[in-house]
């Protein structure tokens, strides 16, 4: 049977609910959001002269989760538009439209009576094959849906996402033994397709496999600690990005989840476990007591940090007062900086006998040896661990990576003469020669080699190289992505564009005009592109050398027109950060195929500066385009507050509303997707005879117009909301926009725009105060309002 998931009604609006009915939102499904009816009416209700039978009071938990939605950071919705697909209800006047959906999502409280309670309710009223699911944390899949129908067993599952929901990746999907095989494969394939989510099939086992493994590694820290006698503050500064962890290591990250939710997961495991397990699930004393406290971490203020002024303490656990943060020291924390691998970073400090290398064997060790005896409770396989943990707590190596990356003989000795047990299949491993977890694309599974789970949409541009490399510098490479299609990669520092990738653009273009349909820009760095080389244009205007930055800014300008009058598709696929420079290489191309995540926006005023590749022009052109018969004052107008303002979209639906993303684009939900994506648009316009924009006059709002945003600007600045810079900037600005001095309603060429769009550049490059936001910018990584 085809299956569809068309709507969906999500039951509890709590943080995990609401979040949850935000991310189907995003991605254009529409859900009913049920919640208890309320027992009593509050005062501001009862001064409104409403009742319990009214409708506002009775949907009022779900209708108060929808307000809080539009205003939580980070924002849970993609756009603010996307509120209109979740609709408020409740759970009694609602019941029966259980029968609207296709999915059913339980999302309440985290115990068993009153889950089982809710579920024998719904198993009544929804219709046979809808899928049902849990979000529960850890209880037992199975035993919540013991005694109800076939039907509902059938279509029943665990599906456990991480908070918030649209950030974290990973999706645990848990079957239990009745769960009919197809449902767990259609929700697998759904949630991977059309939420973006990194699926991993967990056994039903307390916390399943993330929650099991994280909060056991974070108790074993916490133990650590306390033995070596380390401070929170010591503990974080090595435990975060340095072995490939996120930058809130482990209280910090602690603080964010939040002590309770923490201490109702570890009592999970420690109600089932036996002997050490149990012992090390019952977390020490001083934390339970913070519980009891209330100081919880960032939702109630403090917890193994206090915030006072400008100053983070740090809690000291045998006496519960907070003193000042310390950061461990000690020589391989230096080596381990050095060291340009995190493989190398981990082996350096995991084999140091200095505090910091003690401290990282201490707990490294534990999760490894926990994670081989535990794998095939939790998991179907060593991969399906790895991948939770990435996805889940955000590690850039899953404990069988880092136990590779730290060798697997060369520790297990290092272990056992320490008295440990290794697990007899990590043992059998090594007597049969195999040293390491995986080897190639394949990994250890059940005494031999499996290949990895391999999805044909996800390209890695890692394994086409050097293959696929058709010629490249030190800046980016062009590659052969298959289908006749090139990819441009940047790989310049911080992917910033440089005279090499503009060179690179140039070429490939070439290239591609006369060997492939067509070409894909992007990369798989952190970000697309934070944009042009800024500390280049610094030295160069800090030299008086205004004749090399002015062929620079008309080599750029050159780069972006060649985009846009390429013979062939060029599809560019931004994610992440896309800034300045990055948004100037999308906005000329035949279609932009951007990843949910890509905060786009032209920031260069936050530098003292104006686009400079042609990025003014182009987002009015844009704007034209998507102007609904909006006049032109309107149009400039829109451009000029989006520039002047540095606004940054907060997704690439937001992207769409500030004018980046017009109708030839498309949003991608999952990243991994991407290129994948934006190769099948190449071969969509290759397919219909592709052909270049016709390079048109362009229409432009001139003098009058130039004063109408002049106005507006020094409005702000009497105001007091801007300085006498920003002023000088958005009139240099306004100036370009609005195509100089011309009569409204002028027709322009392009290099008309392009010529005063320079002639901007250059003279506030000359600034000292731009040249001031620029250093600014280059040493402390944030704008400077001067
Ligand atoms: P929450 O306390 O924020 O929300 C729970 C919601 O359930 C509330 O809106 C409440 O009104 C509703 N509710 C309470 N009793 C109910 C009943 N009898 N019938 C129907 N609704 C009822 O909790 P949360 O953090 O959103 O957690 C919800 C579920 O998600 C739990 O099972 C939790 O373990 C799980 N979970 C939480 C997180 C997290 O980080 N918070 C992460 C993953 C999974």
């Amino acid at each position: 049977m085809t299956r569809h998931i068309r709507k969906v009604a999500v039951i509890g609006s709590g943080v995990m609910g609401s979040g949850i009915a935000a991310h189907l939102a995003n991605v254009g499904i529409p859900s009913l959001l049920l919640d208890i009816v309320p027992k009593e009416v509050t005062a501001a209700e009862k001064a409104k002269g409403l009742t319990l039978e009214d409708k506002a009071v009775r949907n009022r938990l779900s209708s108060v989760a929808l307000q809080k939605l539009g205003k939580q950071k980070p924002a849970p919705l993609s756009s603010k538009e996307k509120l209109s697909y979740i609709e408020a209800g409740n759970l009694e006047d609602d019941l029966h439209r259980l029968q609207e959906v296709d999915w059913i999502i339980e999302v309440i409280v985290e115990n068993l009576n009153i889950k089982q309670q809710l579920l024998k309710v719904i198993d009544e009223v929804r219709k046979p094959g809808t899928i049902v699911s849990s979000n529960t944390s850890g209880i037992s899949i199975e035993a919540m849906s013991q005694g109800l129908s076939d039907d509902f067993q059938g279509h029943f599952l665990g599906t456990h996402f991480f908070n918030p929901p649209r950030y974290l990746k990973l999706l645990e999907v848990i079957p239990t033994a009745k769960t009919k095989e197809d449902v767990t494969t259609f929700m697998k394939a759904f949630a991977e397709e059309t939420l973006g989510k990194g699926v991993v099939i967990g056994k039903d086992t307390p916390n399943f496999i993330a929650n099991r493994i994280g909060t056991y590694g974070l108790l074993v820290t916490v133990d650590e600690m306390i033995k070596g006698g380390y401070s929170v503050g010591e503990v974080d500064s090595v435990t975060g990005p340095l072995i490939g962890r996120p930058k809130s290591a482990t209280f910090r990250t602690l603080d964010v989840v939040g002590l309770d939710t923490f201490l109702h997961v570890a009592k999970n495991v420690h109600d089932i476990a036996s002997g050490s397990e149990k012992e090390m699930f019952d977390p020490p004393a001083f934390m339970k007591e913070m519980g009891e406290k209330g100081w919880l971490g960032s939702k109630s203020g403090q917890g193994f940090y206090l915030k006072q002024g400008k100053e983070i303490l740090e809690i000291e656990p045998s006496t519960l007062e907070y003193n000042e943060r310390k950061k461990l020291k000690a020589p391989s924390i230096e080596r381990a900086k050095q060291a340009k691998k995190l493989t190398d970073k981990i082996d350096i400090l995991t084999y140091s006998d200095d505090r910091a290398g003690q401290l990282i064997w201490n707990i490294v060790k534990p999760v490894l040896l926990y994670s081989a005896d535990k794998v095939y409770e939790i998991a179907n396989d060593i991969y399906a661990v790895d991948q939770a943990m990435k996805w889940g707590f955000g590690w850039e190596l899953g404990p069988f990576e880092m136990w590779d990356a730290i060798g697997v003989a060369k520790s297990v000795e290092r272990m056992e003469a320490e008295g440990e047990t290794i697990p007899t299949w990590v043992k059998d491993m090594l007597a049969t020669g195999q040293e390491s977890f995986y080897a190639d694309n394949c990994f250890y599974h059940d005494g031999k080699q499996e290949p990895k789970p391999v999805n044909e949409k996800i390209i890695h541009l890692s394994s086409l190289k050097p293959d696929h490399v058709i010629f490249k510098n030190s800046g980016a490479s062009l590659l052969d992505i298959g289908d006749d299609v090139a990819l441009l990669e940047f790989h310049s520092p911080n992917n910033s564009i440089g005279a090499d990738v503009i060179q690179m653009i140039n070429k490939s273009i070439k290239e591609v005009e006369q060997n492939y349909k067509g070409l894909v820009i992007n990369n798989q760095g952190k970000n697309f592109c934070v944009g042009a080389n800024l500390m280049m244009i610094l030295m160069e205007a800090q030299d008086d050398n205004f004749f090399e930055i002015d062929l620079v800014v008309r080599q750029f300008q050159q780069a972006m027109a060649t985009i846009r009058y390429s013979e062939k598709p060029v599809v560019t696929a931004p994610f992440g950060m896309t800034l300045g420079g990055g948004t100037e290489i999308c906005l000329p191309s035949a279609s932009i195929q951007a990843s949910l995540e890509t905060y786009m926006g032209l920031v260069e005023v936050g530098v003292g500066l104006i686009p400079g590749g042609g990025g003014n022009k182009e987002l009015y052109l844009r704007n034209l385009e998507n102007s609904d018969g909006k006049d032109l004052q309107s149009v400039a107008i829109k451009t000029f507050e989006t520039i002047a303002m540095a606004k940054v979209s907060t997704s690439a639906h937001e992207a769409v509303n500030h004018g980046f993303l017009g109708a030839h684009d498309g949003v991608v939900i999952n990243g991994d997707l991407l290129i994948d994506r934006a190769k099948r648009e190449v071969l969509h316009l290759d397919a219909k005879g592709y052909r270049p924009p016709e390079r048109a006059k362009i229409p432009v709002v001139g003098e009058s117009g130039y004063a109408t945003m002049l106005l507006g600007a020094k409005t702000m600045k009497f105001g007091g909301m801007i300085s006498d810079h920003d002023l000088k900037i958005a009139q240099k600005l306004a100036f370009t926009l609005s195509g100089g001095r011309v009569p409204k309603g002028t027709l322009v060429d392009e290099q008309y725009l392009l010529d005063l769009e320079r002639e901007a550049f250059l003279s506030l490059v000359a600034e000292p105060k731009s040249q001031q936001r620029m250093q600014h910018m280059l040493t402390k990584g944030k704008p400077l309002r001067n």
